[in-house]
């Protein structure tokens, strides 16, 4: 096999209580990428389509995970240096900046396509820590939070950065997620300055209360017990407020059925979460009429949590 052409799935990260720690993978909504094996070592992005993003290996997310990847297999002796080289094309359908994890997608996508062509020496939870070297360079911070839903599938808990400690968790059978992209820019350097450093002891436990309450709702299929931890005391307030008409579409959500709803990754996307299709779908016509009635242009999705993560197509 000399290519492979991967889906590379967006993802939801921070989900509510579990900033920087819990994230999900999204079923219909991604990436396209192929890798090929090169004769010539190293890598090389061929081709970028959908998105205006640097050819350079060495400044785009897929070439930096890919090369440190790369970087490893040469430490070790089983592999000859010479014969491995890559050629990269990626298709985008998710949007920088969007909050549905589009750098964490090229990221993981290169490494998990290149993965499977030299017959897959990685483990997908080993891949997590390449990956994390892409985002490090879209962020300057090398967070798994992303990159881990998006290759392993499911939920993904981020228990510890370092050292790297994920925990999958399958996805209850009925959950679905609604997520609308109002189409302003957010960057996540300016999400990130209006954070504050410390936090009370009081919204603290609320929120590993949630979090706990989370992962086990999540365990059990106990969709109220989801519903009823899917709450951000720390994060949500401050940064709500960069996202127009958040409350009304938050609280369309919840009119419609939802579970729960919040910020995806660092927005400005807003996510739901509900039990089966029909109101997940009820949902976005609920949040539709939010920003039609705003005049604000929005791209909105409709996704089964997505169990397997990357795959080739
Ligand atoms: P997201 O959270 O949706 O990934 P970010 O704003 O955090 O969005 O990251 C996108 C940043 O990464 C942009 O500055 C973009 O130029 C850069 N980048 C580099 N390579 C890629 C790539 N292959 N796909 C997406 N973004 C990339």
């Amino acid at each position: 096999m000399n290519e492979v052409k991967v889906f590379c799935p967006a993802t939801i990260a921070n989900l509510s209580c579990g900033f920087d720690v819990l994230g999900l993978c999204l079923d219909n909504v991604g990436d396209e990428m192929i890798v090929r094996k090169s004769a010539e070592k190293g890598v090389r992005i061929t081709k970028i389509e959908g998105a205006n993003l640097p050819l350079e290996a060495e400044k785009n997310v897929a070439g930096v995970a890919l090369l440190a990847m790369l970087e490893e297999l040469e430490s070790n002796a089983d592999f000859d240096p010479i014969a491995i080289g890559f050629e990269i094309e990626i298709y985008k359908h998710i949007k920088a900046g969007s909050g549905i994890g589009s750098s964490a997608a090229s990221s993981a996508g290169a490494v998990f396509g290149a993965n499977e062509l030299l017959g897959n020496p990685f483990s997908r939870k080993e891949l997590v820590k390449f990956a994390m070297q892409g985002e490090k360079l879209a962020s300057g911070n090398a967070h798994a939070d992303n990159v881990a839903p998006a290759l392993l599938g499911g939920f993904t808990l981020v228990r510890s950065s370092n050292p790297l400690d994920i925990i999958k968790i399958d996805s209850p059978n009925e959950l679905f997620a609604t997520v609308i992209h109002p189409q302003i820019e957010l960057k996540t350097s300016d999400a990130r300055s209006v954070l504050k450093q410390t936090v009370s002891l009081k919204s603290a436990i609320t929120q590993w209360g949630n979090v706990g309450g989370l992962v086990a709702g999540l365990y059990t299929q106990d969709y109220d017990l989801i519903g009823r931890s899917l709450h951000d005391e720390i994060v949500e307030p401050l940064r709500s407020v960069l996202i127009p008409g958040f409350d009304l579409i938050k609280q369309s959500a919840y009119e419609n059925g939802a579970l729960g709803s919040g910020i995806s990754g660092s927005g400005p996307s807003i996510f739901a979460l509900s039990r089966g299709k029909e109101t997940a779908e009820k949902i976005a016509k609920g949040m539709s009429a939010v920003y039609d009635k705003m005049n604000l242009p929005y791209e909105i999705h409709v996704c089964k949590v997505n169990d397997t993560g990357m795959k080739v197509i």
